[in-house]
């Protein structure tokens, strides 16, 4: 973990720091220079280790494949046999099975039946498929045409032995898990998972089963951080609501730094709110507080807390969501040791909808792409785009980004999206 002491306040004067209009690639700089990962490493069978983290290269013991092989189903010959433009007659010394080689040698003027996967036997170098022979008991003619070594799999060309077959740092979806069993491999060394502590704070918040009372609200932020981190493969610690009262947020702040690796709190760092927030989070650690130029999500508190890393995420649901996908996401992806972390892909395509716009943030509508009945993909924004309304993110299928410069958008432009599948 890195030193609590490299002073995050430090490190921000030294390059423009602007507290008041951050914008977001900056923001994102900033986090990324005090993330190192949790060294904790466990080991698991590959079985349970899917969505974890390699914690150390995985090198092949083995040639990949361990023999040269066919390619193809048909028939292993010498290439000198063969004509280059006419056709000749060989015997069928035997067949290769994938699993089962054949027991002997192709001499001159002989071939072997092969299996794809079998075992190319000594003395052949090519293999014809069994569409390009006329067979005849136990004869096979061939014409010509044919090259040498075509249709075989030489040992060794997928991976070498001690060549680095996954590194440090990498995924394990599916197919990682599948290669690393094709070597053999059962057990691996993977990153433990991240602890993320996290509550809500505001006087108005209700939990689930209490009525309500006059101005009062559900809390539902609890539940998307939830849902948003277990999507992330983290060890979540629930912490509840959290009245707006300076001990008791003092008390929760340390109970989640001590048993976490992240705390994260939703509300509570917008103007006024801040500023007793402000003053607790100076006395527990080193906390800044952002006014990133973007919307929604305007206010932002990042920084450690009793050595955990501290997002303080604002309060409106969708703020939430758009500043956990344009922060938290990454740095607890690079905390939990993933490394390279490929940007999110986005692509441009056409928006339907007129959009409003007004320069000086980065924006991210919310977005619905479908493809018409030509297999032409378009977006349109869903309606309203308040920071409270939930609706807009459970309609949304994509992040419409537009960028700071940017004024309103007329029908029919280009804009760029970035797909929530996979993401969210
Ligand atoms: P705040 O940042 O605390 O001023 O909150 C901004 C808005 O988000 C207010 O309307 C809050 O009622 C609302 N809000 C804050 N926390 C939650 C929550 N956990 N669930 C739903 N709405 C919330
Ligand atoms: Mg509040």
């Amino acid at each position: 973990m890195n030193n609590p002491e490299s002073s995050i306040r430090a490190a921000s004067c030294a390059d423009d720091y602007d507290p008041d209009s951050m914008p977001v690639a900056k923001a994102r700089e900033f986090i990324a220079r005090f993330l190192t990962p949790v060294a904790v490493i466990e080991r698991l069978h590959i079985r349970a280790a899917l969505g974890r983290v390699l914690a150390a290269d995985i090198v092949s013991p083995l040639d990949v494949p361990s023999h040269d092989n066919s390619a193809m189903d048909g028939y292993a010959v010498r290439f000198a046999d063969l004509k280059a433009d006419g056709e000749v007659t060989l015997s069928v010394a035997g067949t290769a099975f994938a699993g089962v080689p054949f027991n002997g040698a192709v001499n001159a003027g002989t071939c072997v039946r092969i299996m794809t996967g079998a075992v190319v036997p000594p003395g052949s170098d090519t293999i014809v498929m069994q569409e390009h022979v006329k067979a005849a008991g136990d004869k096979v003619t061939i014409g010509g045409g044919h090259r040498q070594n075509q249709n075989l799999r030489r040992a060794g060309e997928d991976l070498k032995t001690g060549q680095v077959a996954l590194k440090r740092g990498e995924l394990l979806r599916p197919a990682e898990i599948g290669l690393i069993a094709s070597l053999g491999v059962g057990e691996i060394a993977v990153y433990r998972k991240l602890r993320v502590a996290f509550f809500s704070t505001g006087d108005e918040l209700r939990s689930i089963g209490t009525p309500l009372g006059a101005g009062q609200i559900y809390d539902s932020n609890r539940y998307t951080i939830h849902g948003m981190l277990t999507r992330l493969g983290c060890e979540v610690i629930d912490m509840g609501v959290v009245c707006d009262d300076p001990k008791l947020l003092e008390q929760a702040f340390n109970d989640a730094a001590h048993c976490a690796d992240v705390v994260i709190t939703s509300g509570g760092v917008s103007v006024g709110e801040a500023d007793f927030v402000k003053e607790l989070l100076e006395r527990m650690g080193e906390v800044v507080f952002w006014k990133i130029a973007m919307k929604p999500g305007r206010p932002l508190a990042y920084g450690r807390i009793a050595g955990a890393h501290f997002f303080g995420l604002p309060g409106n649901p969708v703020s939430v969501m758009v500043t956990f996908y344009q922060f938290v996401r990454d740095a607890l992806l690079k905390l939990g040791g993933r490394d390279p972390l490929p940007p999110l892909p986005t692509f441009r395509v056409p928006c339907t909808s007129a959009l409003k716009k007004a320069p000086g943030r980065t924006e991210f509508q919310r977005g619905v792409l479908t493809q018409d009945a030509a297999g032409i993909w378009s977006v349109r924004v869903t309606g309203e785009q308040g920071s409270g309304i939930l609706r807009s993110m459970t309609e949304a299928n994509c992040f419409i980004i537009l960028p700071t410069d940017q004024g309103n958008v007329a029908a029919g432009s280009l804009v760029e999206v970035e797909v929530m599948e996979g993401v969210v």
